[in-house]
């Protein structure tokens, strides 16, 4: 074991969008900050499909949409890092799919009030952020198995290394804090069953990717959209670049995560059948299909996850947002957010308030 970083400030656990935003802002306000992520790449539910030879994205493969008339949060950090959004293509009929026995009807639906997205995709905020941050500070791979609290400081340990400093952000997904780190002292009790009672938004979804060389069915008058009773795809949408170029379409798969477990390469074949179902046969051409299942992710859901309804969600208990150990410990997820729980608004919201309890301590 190698003993790393004494003299610290800050130890954020978990690179997705709140440890970025809480760690851009203690970098920017003087803090030495350690970011240590358990997967090989920082954005945590943010993800995307790259091109394998130019590295261009392709799609995103976690959120995709924010609302800006309702987001300040977004706004301030779209601003900041110097992105935009464009609105989110809603143009011609939706396909009303009720499986391979009966006739898909279309039809106009209405769109989402607000929702846009972001050029470049949500990942070019995590892009950004990083691009920010000094050597040294990111460390991948690096999944955090212990946290000890001290009066003097904190100590972390990975599977590899031991990592101190007067102070540690967790900005993992509550239930897997609670779960899988080990904590000494152990979390007092109301506060890991609230951990434990907090699910992580979309832990359990799968989400599929489907690119194709053009966006066809924009000239067939259809919006890309679907809804469908029977699935794969339960929702889907347009997600082709702002010019219509990567042509893509996005869906949530609607099977069980037993079953697609069991049968990754069925559901992609089925997939196909929906989109061909709703868009005619050019779509059984797509040159790439890719299906991300968040369920899978161990730094993301837990079993208890697995066990329950999805559930929408809503602000969780102050205790969530109440620093611990005399300031030692903050949280910071997008789930312990009072705004927009869940959502990368919360994410970004919940990033800043941990920022902030962190640079209020003494030290
Ligand atoms: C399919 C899908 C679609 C979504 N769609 C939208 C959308 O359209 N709009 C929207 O606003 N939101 C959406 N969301 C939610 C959005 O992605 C999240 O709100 C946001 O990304 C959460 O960021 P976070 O940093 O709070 O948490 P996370 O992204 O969960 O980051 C937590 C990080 O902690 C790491 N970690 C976990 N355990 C450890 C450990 N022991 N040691 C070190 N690191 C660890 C994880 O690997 C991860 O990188 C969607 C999510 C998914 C999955």
């Amino acid at each position: 074991m190698i003993e790393e970083t004494a003299g610290t400030d800050v130890i954020v656990i978990g690179a997705g969008l709140s440890g970025l935003a809480a760690t851009s802002l203690l970098l920017e306000r003087g803090r030495s900050v350690v970011l240590l992520e358990a997967s090989e790449k920082p954005g945590g539910r943010i993800r995307s499909l790259r091109d394998p030879v130019s590295g261009n994205v392709l799609g995103d493969l976690g959120p995709t949409w924010v609302w800006p008339p309702y987001q300040p949060v977004v706004g301030q950090w779209l601003e900041r890092l110097e992105l935009d959004t464009f609105e989110q293509f809603e143009t011609g009929k939706a396909a009303l799919d009720y499986g391979p026995a009966a006739a898909v009807q279309f039809q106009t639906v209405p769109g989402q009030n607000g929702i846009a997205r972001i050029k470049g995709g949500p990942i070019a905020m995590v892009d950004r952020m990083v691009a920010g941050f000094p050597a040294g500070v990111l460390h991948t791979g690096c999944a955090v198995q212990e946290a000890s609290v001290a009066e003097t400081g904190v100590t972390v340990r990975t599977p590899n290394e031991i990592f101190a400093a007067s102070r540690v952000i967790v900005a993992v997904p509550l239930r897997v804090a609670a779960h899988c780190i080990k904590w000494s002292p152990v979390l007092p009790d109301g506060l890991a069953r609230t951990m434990q009672g907090s699910p992580t938004w979309m832990s359990v979804q799968a989400k599929a990717l489907i690119i194709y060389s053009t966006a066809f069915w924009r000239s067939a008058g259809l919006s890309g959209r679907i809804a469908s009773r029977t699935g794969p795809l339960a929702e889907a949408h347009d997600i082709s670049g702002e010019d219509g170029t990567p042509a893509a379409i996005f869906g949530f798969v609607g099977w069980p995560h037993e079953l697609r477990a069991e049968n990754s390469d069925g559901l992609e074949i089925e997939i196909i059948a929906q989109l061909v179902r709703c868009f005619g046969e050019q779509a059984n051409h797509a040159t790439h299909v890719r299906v991300e299942d968040w369920a899978a992710n161990p730094f993301i859901c837990t079993p208890r996850d697995l066990a329950e309804p999805m559930s929408h969600p809503e602000v969780g208990p102050a205790i969530l947002r109440q620093p611990l150990a005399g300031g030692r410990v903050v949280f910071s997820v997008a789930e312990t957010s009072d705004v927009s729980p869940g959502l990368i608004e919360g994410a970004l919201a919940a990033g800043e308030r941990a920022a902030k309890q962190v640079l209020g301590s003494a030290s």
